[in-house]
């Protein structure tokens, strides 16, 4: 039998481009979809290179049903069923509650909530029939703490933990997991992005400091945490949320 195919959207930066790399040394096929084609390509390379298996599927948007339809049937002819699905993609931003519009708004579910959705429809039957599947959400420690100025961010988010806590009850007796994995404060593309821009409230550096230990998270922590709730070994651990934010919330 081949490897198992771990779908990781997202796979192109940041926390989903370590958590790629994790899988596919943790022995899965994996393919990285983003929405930056040059990112998934640049990844699955990567992979490659390291002597493990990879498929880049690029250009494709978590928000669009026809796209995510799709590239997953391309993943599974390729791949094989789809028996791992890691949602990771995802978009921020910060603004006033006021200046929210709501084109703005829906953007954000469309992308941060309904994207995860839409992943786990499509490749939830392949689990089914093989009665054995791993789901991990990364969804943000700002769900459970609040945070200012994104409360579009912090809604999509905190709606990501509620969809794994129903849904693991749902697809427990499939033999399907179903876990959350909200991080904080991680050194990625995206963290960086808002410190340019004055969204942080100070500096990498400074939170670093008020971190209990003491520094950012790095995207290999959270992979390192995906890898243990996609294992054979983790099969009772479900619909549950795993921080990794360096104490920042507990
Ligand atoms: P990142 O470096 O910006 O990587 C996100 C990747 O997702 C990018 O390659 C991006 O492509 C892709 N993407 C964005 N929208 C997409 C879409 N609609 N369809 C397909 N791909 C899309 O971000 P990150 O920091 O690794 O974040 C990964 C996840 O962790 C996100 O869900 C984020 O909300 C969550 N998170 C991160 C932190 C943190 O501290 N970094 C904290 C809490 C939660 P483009 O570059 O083309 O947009």
């Amino acid at each position: 039998m081949g490897l198992r195919a771990a779908l990781v959207t997202g796979g192109g930066s940041g926390i989903g481009r370590a958590i790629s790399h994790r899988l596919a040394e943790d022995g899965f096929a994996v393919a990285v979809l983003d929405l930056n084609s040059e990112a998934a390509q640049q990844v699955a390379e990567e992979i490659r290179t390291k002597g493990h298996e990879a498929l880049p599927v690029g250009g494709v948007n978590v928000s669009d049903r026809a796209q995510v339809a799709d590239a997953v049937g391309r993943v599974r002819e390729a791949l094989g069923p789809v028996l791992v699905l890691v949602n990771n993609a995802g978009m921020t931003g910060y603004k006033r509650f006021l200046n929210i519009k709501p084109e703005l708004w829906e953007r954000m579910l469309a992308v941060n909530l309904t994207g995860p959705f839409s992943c786990t429809q499509e490749v939830v039957p392949d689990m089914v029939a093989a009665g054995w599947g791993r789901i991990v959400n990364i969804s943000s420690s700002s769900a459970q703490s609040g945070q200012q100025y994104m409360t579009h961010y912090v809604a999509s988010k905190a709606g990501l933990i509620g969809f794994t806590k129903a849904l693991a009850l749902e697809l427990g007796p499939e033999g399907i997991t179903v876990n959350t994995i909200p991080p904080g404060f991680v050194d990625t593309p995206m963290l960086r992005e808002s410190e340019e821009r004055g969204l942080l409230g100070g500096t990498v550096d400074h939170h670093a400091g008020l971190t209990p230990v003491r520094r950012p998270g790095r995207p290999g922590d959270i992979a390192a945490a995906c890898s243990f709730l996609v294992s054979d070994e983790a099969g009772y651990v479900t619909g549950q949320v795993i921080g990794v934010n360096g104490g920042r919330n507990t």
